[in-house]
């Protein structure tokens, strides 16, 4: 009947998505895979990502286990973002490693986190994500040692020579250097007696 077809076939028609039919229940069974594919939407974090749709060449190893199909392998891809510190554009490549059990039914031991096969097929959008946001700093920097901005005027430090700097005094400080100029000032006339 059609309805059955149509049951068996994923939810989703991204290439993500992808089918293990060989895989199930043949332990043992094992073969590679590997595509280039665009990018899903929302990986990564709102200041360093993977821009939707560029490619992510995914390598991987499919092998069938007794509780399921096991994931192992890698996904190279381009993160773009902005510098924390400078708020340059950061543009670098990023391997995220890929690995993850997809079980055959549900565990009723841990229900969190918990992948599953579904309708024959194996969904890696989420474990790509999961992969690249746990590797990703909280902070991204443009290089290691980025010099970020001047706090108080906001240029590129690198833009600038060394040791810019403002003179900012204490405010508790400021009265008593108003002091010490009105005698500066006030020197000249005791020396002319
Ligand atoms: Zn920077
Ligand atoms: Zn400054």
């Amino acid at each position: 009947m059609s309805v059955d077809r149509n049951a068996r076939r994923p939810a989703s028609e991204s290439p993500w998505r992808v089918p293990v039919k060989d895989l199930v229940h043949s332990a043992g069974i094992q073969r590679t895979l590997r595509h280039t594919w665009p990018a899903p939407e929302q990986v990564g974090t709102p200041v360093l990502g993977v821009v939707a749709g560029e490619p992510v060449d995914v390598d991987i190893r499919l092998e069938a286990v007794h509780e399921g199909v096991l994931v192992t392998g890698t996904a190279d891809l381009t993160l773009t973002g902005e510098c924390s510190r400078c708020l340059d554009p950061i543009e670098a490549g990023h391997t995220a490693d890929l690995q993850e059990l997809f079980l055959a039914e549900p565990s009723p031991e841990d229900d969190e986190d918990q992948h599953l096969i579904v309708y024959e097929t194996i969904d890696l959008e989420p474990v790509l994500r999961d992969a690249v946001v746990t590797a990703l700093p909280f902070q991204p920097v443009c290089r290691p040692d980025c010099e970020g901005l001047c706090a108080d005027c906001g240029v590129r430090l690198e833009d600038v020579p060394a040791g810019h700097a403002h003179e900012r005094l204490d405010p508790r400080w400021a009265a008593l250097a108003d002091l010490v100029d009105r005698e500066k000032t006030s020197t000249p006339e005791t020396e002319e007696r």
